[in-house]
């Protein structure tokens, strides 16, 4: 294999997701022994493209995949997507309007058959983004919510919940978007604090003894009114309830009412009752016996349940002419701005309709009831833990699920209207007859189901439920899932709830629920702030290393992640640093580089403390990263694995292990060398694979190992026969000294190719011994002529001193520098950075800043001011040393 200077990801990539998929690296074996650990996809919409969001929660899945498949486990990680009601039907409605064609002109049968096209051809788009950003789904197991299979599971499963009384049919307000045309659920209803009106309105009394002035911030469906409502307390209207007003403007009398429903806080205290297009007033209705009007159409235009001038009219438009038409009648009290909270729909932003009208229910309390119980009791774990307060808080107040939509993509309703009797028969397949009537007039329910009904049947219904299949036996329930906070209701609660009612049992353990990838600046990222970042963008930039790097080590639980440019940028660099890190090596392995046979770890005693050191924190990080991923730390993880790479074996090992590999060292020293090396750049790449599966994959492959894939191979794990607390105390105070030469080279400004002299005091035996065995690694790192150990440091003259935990040290200076000329020049220096110090020291005194300034500001200031004064002090040092 050729080894290319410079690291180049794209062909990497490729070459190796392609032979994972030969291999079969990613297919579940339920026949296997192995312990299962399973993961189902929040699967993306099948219009989605990869955006911020799925990098981010797939990245931190194929770790937890790629980690427990190479600890032994059968993994099963399985991905699919989601048919997206809305969203798909408004991607070929586009479609068919740039035609100049409309759903209504194509009929229901071809536009689903478009739909289906349209699928096939573009569908797929999303699945080859997850796999570029090298996803280790089983894609044998690829599902799709509108399978014929996962059909046949949302049918069951209406079917079942009907039987059980659990799903009902009844006239109800919903929430309705007169632009989608199609009632939507709370939860895709966004509420927007909006500048409006309230009018005020007098109603006259039927009697002519005066009149009751209502307030309203949707005056015209005061055409929809059937009564007025005021407080039974309320002292003011007491002797009005009973009579009857005239609505202004249509005529109809109205009944006034006493409901405790009414805030006689609000407004005039007195409030019109339009049962159908509020859901106060259809319970208020319901109980005084009021009759409901709807009085819009599908489209939010008035219907002719209005009197003539308003019929046809949209409902903004009807308003207009609605308060033209009162404020005309002498009967338009007041108009006052008001603040309030409109709901808008997701989808399109078109502000919803209340609105009263036929639609199928799931009764929800008894399936929220065990759902809040089974996390109560860790059955299902949170992380962040603090999302179980927003779970109960919502399943506390949660309403029962509308789960009708109007539309014409998605899972049709299995329910059928005889035309004979009018009895609906709910059935998993057509029936030919009516139960009740035995007629054959049958029409299917014309409604499709929420999206979110199949999607919370996905743990369950990608296994093959209801059939007792073998994957539904072996990885229900499944181990984690990984989503984000914005779907916690929308789906993670109804999963639980489902769950537990089909299956009887959780559909997952644990739960870890992602931040939000933000812009640079923190920012929500958005079309119209045109801040969006592409994932895929970023693969073509970095590589997918670099971008699952990045994300993972900015994972930190609860956090939101403000993804800079720098930090990709640092993470290439990093895999640059791998890269260079192993080309040394293995130039370095000579004739056992590339074959299978390793050689094997000579015995610690035969080993150097810098092999014992290196052995020792390999093992530390080994149990850090299980530890750590064990409780969903992927920032941590990546810190650990980051530390270790590029300080402690490339900074240090490598420098160290340099002098061994050099023509003319004893060919021991070098084999010990080599194999310590080839052992941790095995183990360290098997430990980053999870994180960076394609450039661990690239590399491994050309070290001697054993296996087809790195992915299949052993993760690292602690081994306490490796840990050497000695090593890493002698390591340690060797690293500790070269430190402090360096800085004072960089202090004094002393050319980094000039040999200096280093004296040093040991104030301890055991230091002493340790600076003496090592002298000559400390002279190669530190670029010195030698080390001398002496009793004490009177005599070294002019020289610059550092201390060394219990090793005084000092580089004389004479014939290197002027000791007079350099105490200047530092002085200098000081003077220039006091004044620096001084300006963050004002700011961060000043309260109109940390009132101000963003958290993130506030800390970099802090940050800056204190490293400033620690320059400051250790440059102070220096001048006292050369005195
Ligand atoms: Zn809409
Ligand atoms: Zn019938």
């Amino acid at each position: 294999m050729e080894f290319d200077k410079a690291y180049q990801p794209a062909p990497i990539e490729e070459r190796w997701y392609t032979h994972w998929m030969k291999l079969g690296v990613f297919t579940a074996r339920p026949d296997s022994s192995r312990r299962p650990f399973v993961m189902v996809i929040p699967p993306p919409n099948v219009t989605g493209r990869l955006h911020m969001g799925h990098a981010l929660n797939n990245t931190l899945q194929d770790i937890l995949a790629r980690w427990r498949r190479m600890c032994g486990d059968d993994v099963l990680w399985l991905p699919g997507t989601d048919h997206a009601g809305i969203a798909t039907q408004m991607v070929v409605d586009r479609q068919l309007a740039r035609e100049g064609a409309t759903r209504e002109a194509l009929g229901r049968e071809e536009f689903v058959r478009r739909v289906w096209r349209w699928k096939e051809e573009y569908g797929g788009a999303i699945i080859a983004q997850l796999k570029r950003l090298g996803c280790s789904c089983d894609w044998t197991r690829e599902r799709f919510t509108m399978d014929p299979a996962l059909s046949r599971a949302v049918r069951e499963a209406f079917v079942r919940l009907h039987e059980e009384g659990l799903i009902y049919r009844d006239k109800f307000i919903v929430n309705w978007c007169p632009s989608c045309r199609t009632a939507i659920s709370d939860l895709e209803v966004i509420p927007e604090v909006t500048q409006g009106s309230l009018w005020t309105i007098r109603y006259p009394l039927a009697d002519g003894s005066g009149g009751i002035e209502v307030a309203t911030t949707r005056p015209e469906t005061m055409l929809g009114d059937t009564g007025v409502a005021v407080h039974p307390d309320d002292e003011r209207y007491r002797a009005l309830v009973g009579k009857t007003v005239v609505l202004p403007l249509v005529g109809r009398a109205l009944p006034i009412i006493a409901d405790p429903f009414v805030d006689k806080e609000f407004g005039t205290g007195a409030v019109k009752i339009t049962p159908a297009h509020d859901a106060n007033d259809f319970e208020a209705a319901r109980r005084a016996g009021l009759p409901p009007l709807v009085v819009m159409d599908e489209q939010g235009r008035m219907n002719d349940n209005v009197p003539a001038p308003y019929r046809g009219l949209d409902r903004f438009e009807a308003r207009r002419r609605v308060v033209e038409d009162l404020r005309a009648a002498g009967v338009l009290v007041s108009v006052k701005d008001h603040v309030h909270n409109v709901g808008y729909c997701q989808r399109c932003h078109t502000i919803v309709e209340p609105y009263l009208s036929t639609q199928w229910f799931v009764r929800i309390a008894p399936l929220a009831a065990p759902a809040v119980q089974a996390v109560a009791e860790s059955r299902v774990r949170f992380t962040p833990p603090h999302w179980v307060n927003s779970y109960n808080e919502w399943m506390g107040k949660i309403h029962d699920w509308c789960i009708s939509r109007q539309l014409w993509w998605g899972h049709q309703i299995p329910a059928w209207h005889c035309s004979d009797c009018s009895t609906i028969n709910v059935a998993r397949e057509v029936p030919a007859t009516c139960s009740r009537c035995g007629g054959g007039a049958l029409r299917q329910d014309p409604d499709v189901l929420d999206t979110w009904f199949s999607s919370a049947l996905w743990p369950f219904s990608t296994l093959g439920w209801p059939d007792e299949t073998v994957d539904l036996k072996a990885y229900y329930p499944t181990s984690v899932l990984v989503t984000g906070f914005d779907i916690l209701f929308f789906w993670v609660s109804r999963m639980i709830m489902m769950g537990l009612h089909f299956m009887q049992e959780v559909p997952f353990r644990r739960t870890y629920i992602t931040g939000l990838v933000r812009d640079a600046e923190g920012q929500k990222m958005s079309k119209t702030r045109g801040n969006v970042i592409d994932p895929i963008d970023l693969i073509d930039r970095y590589g997918a290393d670099a971008l699952r790097f990045t994300l993972a080590a900015m994972a930190t639980p609860g956090s939101d992640l403000p993804l800079a440019e720098e930090r990709m940028v640092g993470y290439r660099a990093f895999a640059n640093k791998i890269w260079n890190a192993a080309r040394f090596v293995l130039l370095n392995l000579g004739e056992g580089g590339g074959g299978s046979a390793a050689p094997a770890l000579p015995p610690p005693t035969r080993l150097r403390v810098e092999d014992r050191w290196i052995l020792s924190r390999l093992s530390h990080v080994a149990k850090e990263v299980d530890e750590r991923l064990n409780e969903f730390r992927f920032d941590e993880t990546a810190n650990a694995l980051y530390q270790f790479l590029w300080h402690e074996f490339c900074d240090w090992y490598l420098e160290m292990a340099k002098p061994s590999l050099l023509p003319g060292a004893p060919a021991e020293e070098a084999s010990r060398t080599r194999a310590v090396l080839r052992h941790v750049l095995d183990a360290v790449l098997r430990l980053l694979h999870p994180v960076m599966p394609f450039i661990t994959e690239d590399l491994w492959q050309r070290i001697p190992h054993e296996g087809a894939t790195i992915a299949l191979a052993a993760y690292p794990i602690h081994d306490p026969g490796l840990v050497d607390e000695v090593a890493e105390r002698e390591v340690a105070l060797l690293m500790e000294i070269v430190i402090r030469v360096r800085n004072i080279r960089a202090e004094l400004n002393i050319d980094p190719g000039r040999r200096l002299q280093l004296l040093a005091h040991a104030r301890d035996a055991g230091a002493g011994r340790i600076v003496a065995a090592n002298a000559a690694t400390i002279a190669t790192l530190a670029r010195l002529e030698g080390v001398r150990l002496v009793p004490d440091l009177s005599a070294s003259g002019a020289a610059a001193r550092a201390v060394a935990s219990s090793v005084d040290l000092a580089v004389p200076l004479a014939g290197v520098l002027d000791p007079k000329i350099e105490r200047q020049r530092l002085s200098r220096e000081i003077e220039k950075l006091s004044k620096e110090s001084e300006g963050h020291a004002r700011k961060l005194q000043n309260a109109d800043f940390l009132g101000k300034a963003r958290p993130e500001v506030v800390d970099k200031t802090r940050r800056i001011h204190e490293e400033l004064r620690e320059k400051i002090e250790r440059l102070s040092r220096t001048i006292e040393s050369l005195s």
